[in-house]
Parts: structure tokens; sequence; C-alpha cells
């Protein structure tokens, strides 16, 4: 049996259903395809962090494009969110140093960052470790979601609301121009266009494309508390010193190479295991920390304890939790395209495969799937320039 409409969307995580979202709004009948009973990949495994902060400043228009979005998107499918920005924790003179040449220097324009004193930061953000903590900054652009619930009520909104025919359990096997082969026997013919959107399997549909691209998988570590007791806030989504070696938007900051110094000497397993400290407590109360970076294939199925030990080390030099008991431990795997924002590629005449957004896929997918389709064409997407190391714009 074939079904007909103008655009097949294959892959339910956030590029996919932002392409969806764009697409349908824009007028065209879609459907969108996921192997699984449910999306389990990078988008449901992050901290939902929407992160106009870390964005290089050419990107930056679009995290913030994206971050209307997202407040839109959050009022029509009725999950949680919250806009209490962000907060970056230094604890060391120099992290204290970095911060403040992004936040007074020339970067900071479209930003909308403020230095804090120890005090401020205490009042503002109570999980941060008073004794240890000694200043910061604070960011407003930030939004949280919980992307469990996030990209689990999505699909309904788009076929609710916007007549999106959803279908999972409906893995794409063969893709020719305009038509989708699924699993099943049944084929989804698009009028118009075809966009894979299928995260870190490469090895399914175009496996060439994927060898062909400068791409790398990158595996990240996460934990999670229980709730907190009821009523205790960690107050905006943390970041810390050693974030700022992660984000190209910290690039330009002149003593940046001096805190990484700093870091390579008196932690070098930060640098060996790619971890850095963030946090983000969601609409349960539990906290979700973070992260490691492992690159490269194979991807190890099964996870790090001394990853993990690291990581609860400086989280805990950081953060005062009321509890610190934790719940859940996972990892999550993306791709990436080193020096670039995203990949688009066209295989065949009328497909898109649109992948590789690396650590910053919640952040920018609304606002890249907004300006293809408003264009209609990848010219007009941001992308960078920038040659990030190995490691970098990663949350
Ligand atoms: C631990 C972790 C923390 C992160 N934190 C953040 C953060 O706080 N903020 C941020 O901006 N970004 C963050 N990221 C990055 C972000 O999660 C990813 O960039 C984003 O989720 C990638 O989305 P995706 O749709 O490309 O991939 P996925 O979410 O993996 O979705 C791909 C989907 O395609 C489906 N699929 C694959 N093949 C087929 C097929 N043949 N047929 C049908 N369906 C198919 C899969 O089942 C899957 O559901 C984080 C990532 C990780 C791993």
């Amino acid at each position: 049996m074939i079904q007909t409409t103008d655009v097949v969307v294959v892959g339910a995580g956030i590029v996919g259903l932002a392409h969806a979202w764009a697409s349908a709004r824009r007028g065209r009948s879609v459907a969108l395809l996921e192997r699984g009973p449910v999306a389990s990949g990078a988008s449901v495994r992050n901290f939902g962090m929407v992160w106009p902060v870390g964005q290089p400043v050419e990107v930056l228009p679009v995290a913030l494009r994206s971050r209307a979005l997202w407040l839109e998107a959050a009022v029509e499918a009725g999950f949680w969110h919250h806009t209490r920005g962000s907060v970056f924790l230094a604890v060391h003179e120099d992290e204290l140093a970095v911060m403040r040449e992004f936040v007074e220097g020339p970067a900071a324009a479209g930003y909308d960052c403020t230095m804090l004193t120890q005090d401020q930061v205490l009042a503002l953000c109570p999980a941060a470790n008073r004794a240890r903590v000694i200043g910061g900054f604070a960011s407003t652009t930030e939004v949280g979601v919980d992307p469990r619930e996030a990209i689990a009520t999505l699909p309904s909104m788009l076929a609710n609301r916007h007549g999106v025919r959803v279908r999972f359990d409906t893995p794409a096997v063969r893709i020719e121009p305009g038509l989708v082969h699924t699993a099943d026997g049944s084929a989804y013919e698009a009028r118009e266009r075809v966009v894979v959107c299928s995260g870190a399997e490469t090895r399914t549909l175009f496996p060439e494309v994927f060898d062909r691209q400068d791409l790398t998988l990158c595996k990240l570590q996460m934990l999670a508390t229980g709730a907190q007791p009821a009523g205790w806030s960690a107050g905006p989504m943390i970041a810390s010193g050693p974030t700022l070696r992660h984000y190209t938007s910290f690039a330009g900051c002149p003593t940046l190479a001096e805190l990484k110094r700093r870091v390579a000497e008196q932690a070098p397993e930060l640098d060996a295991m790619g971890i850095h400290f963030m946090a983000a407590q969601n609409g349960a109360g539990e906290v979700v920390l973070g992260d490691s970076h492992e690159y490269g294939e194979p991807v190890s199925p099964f996870d790090r304890g001394d990853i993990d030990a690291v990581m609860l080390r400086g989280l805990r030099e950081l953060l005062d939790l009321p509890d610190w008991s934790i719940a859940r431990r996972w990892h999550g795997v993306y791709l990436k395209a080193p020096g670039r924002t995203h990949f688009v590629h066209e295989p065949l005449p009328g497909v898109t495969v649109f992948n590789g957004l690396g650590g910053a896929g919640m952040t920018l997918s609304f606002g890249l799937a907004d300006a293809f389709w408003e264009d209609g064409t990848e010219k007009t997407l941001p992308t960078t320039t920038h040659t990030l190391e190995k490691d970098g714009a990663t949350p």
C-alpha cells in the first residue's frame, strides 16, 4: 500500500519532529515515520537544555529562534518547561577571568549575561556549593524542558493540531526519490521531499553518505538524582568553569588557554574523559547531572564506573544538593559534524539527510528546520566555520 503526502520525515527525534512541525506549519501534508514504539535516541537522553549561550555569535539568531519555537511548542503541546536561564559557577580565579572576558568583552553583544558576586550566585542558585563557589555569571536566554516528556508529547501535538500522520514501529528500510519503503512492505510517497533524520543510526539508510562526511559519533554518560525534597529548587540550569572549554561561544576569550592549561595539568582526567559539569532540575524535582564525551567507534554498550566517579567528585565540589542519591544512570550517543553546526546532504533528488547537530540538537533543531522550510533549500541555513576541537560545542 502506498500513502502519499507532500513530505515524509524519517525519525521522530528532535530533528525529525522539528522538520515535521516546520513543514506542516507551512501547509504541507506530512508523514512522520519512527522505527521504534517511541523515540529512544539522543533526544530523550539529554539535559533538556535549550542553550543559546553556548552557540557562537553567528549561530545565535537561529538558537534564539529555536528558543521562541520551544516556548510556542510547550504551550501548544502542554509540556513542562522553565525560563529561568542558566548560571555558570566558578570555583577558580581563572574561570572567573574567562567569564568576565565573555560577559564584559566584545563577544558579549547579542548574549544577555551579567557577572555575579559570590553572594549573588548563592542567592540565585540554591544548589551552588557555598564552600567552593567564588562567583559566576547568569544568562537569561536558556530554557529548560524535560526531554523525555517533550519528545513523547510532541508527536500528539503534530498529529492532533497539524494533521501529521505519525507512524511508530515503522522502520524505513529503503529510500528512492520521492518514495520511502518501510519494513512492513508499505511505502510512503512524498510529492515534495523526504527528510531523513535518523540521528546516530548511520548504517541503515545511505551509509555511504555518512562514510563520506567528516562525522563522528560521541557517547555521553549521564546520571540523575531522585526527586529532591518538595519545594527545593536548584535555580537556573547550571554550568561550570570546565564548561567554558566546551562551547565555541567562549573560544575568543583571551585567558581561556590559561584555564585549559591548568585543567590539563591539575585534572588531566577531565580532558581524557571529555568531562565538564552541568546540572538541570526537571519538573519532577530530579537533578540531571553530566557529562562525559567519548568519541569514535565502536561505541561501547557498557558504561564506565571511573567516568561516573570523576563526574560525581567534580559535581559534589560544585554543588550542594539536599539529596545525592543517584536514581538513574544512562548514556546517549549523538552524531557530530566537527566544525559545523549540522550537515545537510541530498543523496537523491528530493531526499535530504539532515543530521550531525552534535551536542546542540535541542538548542538548534527548531530554528534550523524553520529556516530550511522557510527557504526550501539549505542556502540560508546558518552554520559555523569555527574549527572546533574534538569536544567542542557539546553539552
Ligand atoms: C547525553 C546527551 C546530552 C545532551 N544534552 C543536550 C542539551 O542539553 N541541549 C542540546 O541542545 N542538545 C543536547 N544533546 C544533543 C541532542 O540530544 C542531539 O543533538 C539530538 O537529540 C539529536 O537528535 P536527532 O533527532 O538527530 O537524533 P535521535 O534523537 O537519535 O533521533 C533519531 C530517531 O530516528 C529514528 N530512526 C533511525 N533510523 C530510522 C529508520 N530507518 N526508520 C525510522 N526511524 C529511524 C530513531 O529511532 C530515533 O528515534 C545531548 C545529547 C546527549 C546524548
